[in-house]
């Protein structure tokens, strides 16, 4: 559902910046919990109709007044679940460059004022959530309780990588016949979501597969090898705090420096930490796909 965004004129570089992944969003989610969940919403201020889609906005509208009950996350979608008729839920999507800030702010009193492309607020009343996006890939939507995992952004998503339902024997099953290569693979939110450009090169290092190789040559090892691998890079850039990708990240704005331990992103032509080749750099389908050329097979 989320197609790769179309970039206007030529004044962006070819390789697209990194957006948020999975880590990113959990980070923000996990600091969005604690000040939002019990909290009523009392105004929501919207600042245009549309991000990368129209906004509804009677549907938004109608959360005002009900508590937040949960801060959830499904792929790289944080839900704001809400009380009352419906149980409905709010889907956020961070886009390319959307923050999702969460900010104490005095109950009765003024609102600061706007950001730069800060496109809606929601109030509950002394903390404020403000979504400022620049590029506008973001989205917000709003989906029944009852609905959610049919709604149309959510309904073909693989599994989480950090649930019990992905594992090696998944990824074997997910693999077979397929030609496509193993990093496009994993990226393929429809096989499993969350795995990013970053994390897909970082997993593929650490469990010594070449990103290029055609998924359905992959063995039930290296398939057990990729899926921890996956579950070890994520959990690692969780722990950090995300990567050090300041600008999206909410709350507290002071993400952690993963970035300093990752094996292979951004590290062309320095030696691999494991065996000393170089580290190989190639531009697949726009994007940069690193490996080590020593110990990836
Ligand atoms: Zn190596």
């Amino acid at each position: 559902m989320l197609a790769t965004p179309r970039l206007q004129g030529s004044t962006f570089p070819a390789i697209l910046p990194p957006v948020p992944e999975l880590p990113e969003v959990e980070t923000v989610r996990a600091g969005a919990e604690p000040h939002l969940v019990g909290r009523r919403l009392l105004h929501v201020h919207l600042q245009r109709p549309d991000l990368r889609w129209p906004i509804p906005v009677a549907a938004v509208q109608g959360l005002v007044g009900r508590r937040c009950t949960a801060v959830a996350r499904r792929s790289k979608y944080l839900l704001l679940h809400f009380d009352g008729s419906g149980q409905p839920v709010a889907l956020v999507h961070l886009g390319m460059t959307g923050r999702f800030l969460v900010e104490p702010c005095a109950e009765p009193g003024p609102r600061p004022e706007y950001r730069n492309h800060e496109h809606w607020r929601f109030d509950f009343g002394d903390r404020l959530v403000r979504f400022v996006d620049p590029r506008r890939f973001g989205a917000l939507d709003v989906a029944a309780g009852a609905r959610l995992a049919t709604h149309p952004l959510l309904a073909k998503l693989g599994p989480e990588p950090l649930a019990a339902d992905f594992d090696g024997a998944f990824l074997h099953r997910a693999t077979r016949g397929r030609r496509v290569a193993t990093k496009q693979l994993l990226m393929d939110s429809q096989v499993l979501v969350g795995v990013g450009n970053i994390y897909a090169s970082e997993a593929c290092w650490r469990a010594g597969v070449r990103p290029g190789r055609a998924a359905g040559s992959l063995t039930k090892a290296e398939c057990a090898a990729l899926a921890n691998a996956i579950r070890a890079v994520l959990q690692a850039a969780i722990a950090a705090g995300g990567t050090s990708f300041r600008d999206y990240v909410g709350v507290a704005e002071d993400a952690g420096f993963f970035a300093r331990e990752l094996a292979v992103y951004e590290r062309a032509g320095a030696p691999c930490r494991r065996c000393a080749a170089p580290i190989r750099r190639a531009i697949h389908g726009n994007r940069s796909t690193y490996w080590c050329s020593g110990c990836q097979r």
